[in-house]
């Protein structure tokens, strides 16, 4: 039966040809494989200082960096966590750890002390890489030495400790294609925040898929500069911008935070060549006054990723910009994180259709299933995307029940996503069956600020869902059961979460309702909430 139901699955693989791709090779090496032939050439540009680290200076500091870990007693396997906003010591840290066989684990440094402190705990950090400014969010951790790569109050480390090691004390280690080598975190399809493992094997997967290949129309050159203001602690920006600008050889302009001014100034000084973007950026650039006073001309490739983009913006900013490919890409942190990218890069802008989001990387294969029955759909028939493949995460840190939900026997990782592929081998998504709210492409996890509100002793039951922002995609609202006596206000709830969450994970709304809506098994009727919010409060 299980033979029937497996020739009856529908697969869907990308139209290019599956390719080599080097999966013996641990994270590092793959990406400086080629590094002779750059090694002289700019690899991370500071867009704060105008500082430029070469490839060689890039390779050889990681190496240091790496032995001057092994030095402060963190060893192969061990985590280390990364609070920094993008700067070259990220980047750097990220690839000692890797040369060394260790994890790392990046946390946004915007976070509050106690949702940082849950992740460092949550993924048994060893050490914690920040700036002066953000140690006391960290300073009550036990057992976790913290290292600042400005000047460390009393008690941290410098940064320079691990610069000035000797490579040549870096012991050798066997890294094997299976090890964990970034430990993002994500809350999937349900729940609170998870550690995502993601292997040497399983990341080097993921950047093959998208740059390796002689289609310069489609991918990333060492010709290419390369702009990276997308925050590094997302696997987004970490994996598609800085490990495949590495393995390209490309220049990888590093901005510290977005601000539509400087950003414009940046690719006008450096020729910026490939951006890959959000929507809330892409929209900056279609509104700005300012975009019309810098020469933008050569961006040749604008990707937007991390959340949908919108048809009217899509055409608005291929305006702006007339010289630049436009395209989608889809990712999911789970998923290594990229499933789907735009092919349609070709010279023509006008033949990618609005909305899609790409077809399904190389050496991967993607299903559609219907989420009632698990049967596998055909083209333009929308259902829960499915994907397989050995660049999605092994699975969950210490947390097997949320794995197996999530990567089925076959293997299958469930997005929790729903779209269709149409007759061009394009993907659509359409709706989310997930929880997950997302914020300018941050992740909210209902379940988080579910577990905030059900703290406070004037509330019996809560639920978050998302709402429908112009600006931000989507915000958090909350439906509330008030305890039999209270008289809370909906601006005190607000304030009592604000108080503990970074801001995108504030909640914009709070409706009270006498009973939130669950099925009988207790789970919140999401949806049921979600149409209520439409019906009775949005026009
Ligand atoms: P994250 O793990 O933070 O990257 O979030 C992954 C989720 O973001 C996906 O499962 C989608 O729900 C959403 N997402 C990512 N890229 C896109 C896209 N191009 N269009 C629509 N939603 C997207």
């Amino acid at each position: 039966q299980t033979q029937t139901k497996q020739q009856e699955e529908i697969i869907f693989r990308s139209k290019l040809p599956d390719i080599y791709i080097p999966k013996h090779l641990p994270l590092h090496s793959y990406c400086f494989e080629n590094i002779s032939k750059v090694a002289s050439r700019p690899c991370l540009i500071n867009g704060s200082t105008g500082d430029v680290y070469t490839y060689g200076e890039v390779e050889q500091t990681a190496r240091k960096i790496a032995s001057g870990l092994n030095k402060l007693g963190i060893g192969q396997r061990d985590v280390i966590m990364l609070l920094l906003p993008n700067v070259p010591e990220f980047v750097l840290s990220f690839l000692g750890a890797s040369y060394l066989g260790a994890i790392a684990t990046a946390a946004n440094p915007f976070f509050t002390p106690a949702e940082t402190c849950k992740q460092a705990k949550a993924s048994g950090a060893k050490l914690i890489i920040t700036k002066a400014c953000y140690v006391d969010k960290v300073k009550d951790l036990e057992e976790v030495k913290i290292m600042c790569i400005d000047s460390p109050p009393d008690g941290c480390l410098h940064f320079s400790e691990l610069t000035q090691a000797d490579e040549k004390d870096l012991p050798h280690v066997e890294i094997l294609p299976d090890d964990v080598v970034a430990l993002p975190y994500s809350s999937g399809t349900t729940g609170l925040p998870k550690g995502v493992m993601l292997t040497h094997k399983g990341l080097v997967t993921s950047v093959a898929q998208q740059v390796d290949g002689e289609n310069p129309n489609l991918y990333f050159t060492k010709e290419d500069a390369i702009l990276c203001v997308l925050p590094l602690f997302h696997i987004y920006a970490l994996n598609s911008i800085m490990l495949c600008g590495l393995r390209a050889g490309a220049a990888i302009l590093i901005m510290q935070k977005f601000e539509i001014n400087s950003l414009l100034q940046l690719i006008e000084r450096y020729k910026v060549t490939v951006a890959p973007v959000v929507p809330p950026i892409v929209l900056a650039i279609a509104k700005s006054p300012e975009t019309e006073k810098y020469d933008l001309s050569s961006i040749r490739i604008l990707k937007s990723g991390a959340a949908p983009l919108g048809k009217e913006l899509e055409d608005a900013v291929r305006i702006k910009l007339p010289n630049a490919i436009l395209g989608q890409g889809y990712g999911m942190t789970e998923a290594g994180p990229v499933l789907a990218m735009c092919l349609s890069f070709a010279k023509e802008p006008f033949e990618i259709k609005a909305g899609a989001c790409g077809t399904v990387v190389r050496n991967a294969e993607m299903k559609i299933v219907d989420p009632e029955t698990g049967a596998s759909l055909p083209t333009n028939k929308p259902g829960e995307i499915c994907i397989r493949g050995d660049q999605i995460m092994t699975g969950y840190l210490n947390d097997p029940e949320a794995t197996k939900s999530t990567i089925d026997k076959e293997g299958w990782l469930h997005t929790g996503d729903i779209g269709y592929i149409d007759d061009n081998d394009e993907l659509f998504i359409v709706d989310r069956l997930k929880e997950l709210i997302k914020y300018k492409g941050f992740q909210v996890a209902p379940a988080e600020l579910e577990a905030l509100l059900l703290s406070h002793s004037s509330i019996t039951d809560a639920a978050v869902v998302p709402m429908k922002d112009d600006a931000a995609g989507e915000v958090p609202v909350a439906f509330v059961v008030k305890s039999n006596d209270s008289q809370i206000t909906e601006d005190e709830i607000k304030q009592f979460i604000s108080k503990q969450v970074v801001f995108y994970k504030r909640i914009n709304r709070v409706f009270f309702i006498d009973a939130i809506p669950k099925a009988p098994s207790g789970k919140i009727l999401r949806k049921e909430l979600r149409a209520k919010l439409a019906a009775d409060y949005q026009n």
